[in-house]
């Protein structure tokens, strides 16, 4: 197979061709495989005989290294395109589908849609870089009700169909779950720490920060729920265990006086826990890094706190989720110059909408990262994630009855017709006992029908 391309936006172009030849269709490509001629408009795939012509609708009017990155090039409304009878979303192209003899031409123009959904580059021009985050209902996806979708596997699905006509082969991929854990809290309180509470709240009144600490009354019934440190760990545990399904710990590394600071990362109690979670064994449970939202545009504390969880794990980790999602390109690079190497890419799963479950970089497969500014394909694998506990907790009355579940459910089923990688996410924090005890029950009700044949 040849694919041939017009000679600018290279890197760019380089990227989405190999992630969704490589990564999604498995058919490894090469470099020589792909080249750069001014002599084309399009994406020219030559296979079997055949040509398939992706129409070029975006970094041909952006010849100019990172031109095309402007608030103006993100579209305002989705168009769709039309072949087989399927309607695939487009970001950027025609609804243009045609045949000539042994030529076929396609209008949607999969390489920069691909690149827009999976480098997320949108979202620096949004707001990330400034405060870490972006408004979710102004990202393409939700302003379009697309968030449900994972788009970049319909991209995937049209290849498949135009090249598996010309002959080609794919390799076919497995589902696979994986239940994570932010550990944002887990020092459950000593009847000391209950009694000092109770007559502090008396004189002063219930605490003001209800997010970092609990009533009183909510300490003891917390307590009495979960005993230990522990306790919460082994109900994931367990379940993880039962389901048959890989797991994944992030920690929290603060001292306490820093930043909502809700453990201290040298409480005796703590190294327990880890201790505890390593002595089980278990090759599919792994123990990771959560930096703290103070480590966001904040080097010296990225390294203290880097510091400390290679102390505390006793080892360099090899996955991390950023605390509130905070993160923006120069963080991903401190994650890959601290833990990554061209030979152990470290995973990552930061990709995760806050306010609604789904697909936000539509896709549902580990990838690798693209620093859209430096222009590289970063030594970092993504796994998106789709379902997250706080997302259920906070929409929860919202859902009626009947049709409570059926958001998640249909994501999941979405994620197995592809054989993706369903990523979920359950906290490990101190809160009212009864919101954790909820939170074990949805968990459960995921995993049962996630694993589901
Ligand atoms: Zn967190």
């Amino acid at each position: 197979m040849q694919i041939k391309c017009p000679s600018n936006n290279i890197p760019e172009r380089k990227y989405a061709i190999q992630v969704l030849f490589n990564n999604l269709l498995g058919v490894g490509l090469t470099e020589q495989d792909i080249c750069f001629d001014d002599s084309v408009q399009d994406y020219h795939i030559s296979t079997g005989g055949k040509q398939i012509i992706v129409q070029d609708h975006f970094f041909q009017r952006f010849p100019k290294p990172l031109s095309y990155l402007q608030r103006s090039n993100i579209p305002d409304k989705v168009d769709y395109f039309h072949a087989f009878g399927w309607e695939i979303p487009m970001v950027y192209g025609v609804d243009v589908f045609q045949e000539e003899g042994d030529c076929l031409t396609v209008g949607l123009d999969i390489f920069a849609s691909t690149f827009f959904w999976m480098t997320r580059w949108e979202e620096s021009l949004l707001g990330r870089d400034e405060k870490g985050d972006c408004s979710e209902s102004q990202l393409f996806s939700v302003r379009n009700s697309l968030h449900q979708r994972p788009i970049v596997h319909e991209y995937e699905r049209l290849l498949r169909k135009l090249l598996g006509d010309c002959g080609v082969h794919f390799k076919e991929r497995q589902y696979k779950v994986i239940l994570t854990h932010d550990v944002d809290g887990m020092l459950t309180p000593t009847y000391a720490d209950i009694m000092r509470d109770f007559f502090d709240q008396k004189k002063n009144g219930p605490p003001q920060n209800t997010i970092l600490n609990l009533t009183w009354k909510s300490e003891r019934n917390y307590k009495r729920a979960f005993p230990t440190a522990f306790s919460q760990f082994e109900f994931y545990t367990h379940l993880a265990k039962k389901y048959d399904i890989v797991e994944w710990f992030y920690f929290k590394v603060c001292a306490t006086g820093e930043e909502e600071a809700t453990y201290c990362h040298n409480d005796q109690k703590v190294k327990r826990v880890i201790s505890q979670l390593q002595r089980l064994n278990n090759p599919n449970l792994l123990l990771g890094f959560h930096p703290s939202q103070t480590t966001f545009n904040n080097e010296p504390q990225w390294d203290i706190e880097s510091q400390r969880i290679m102390e505390l794990l006793g080892l360099k980790p090899t996955i991390g989720r950023n605390h509130h999602l905070l993160y923006n390109l120069p963080m991903l690079r401190l994650w890959e110059k601290t833990f990554s190497s061209d030979v152990s890419p470290l995973d990552i799963s930061n990709c995760v909408f806050h306010g609604r479950n789904g697909f936000r970089c539509g896709v549902a497969v580990p990838f690798p990262l693209f620093d859209y500014y430096d222009r590289r394909q970063m030594n970092l694998i993504e796994h998106p994630n789709q379902i997250m506990d706080t997302v259920i907790r906070y929409n929860y009355d919202h859902y009626s009855d009947e049709n409570r579940w059926n958001g998640e459910y249909s994501i999941i089923d979405k994620v197995k017709e592809i054989n993706g990688e369903l990523v979920l996410t359950w906290h490990i924090y101190i809160r009212r006992q009864n919101i954790i005890e909820n939170g074990f029950g949805w968990c459960e009700r995921m995993l049962e029908y996630a694993v589901q044949k």
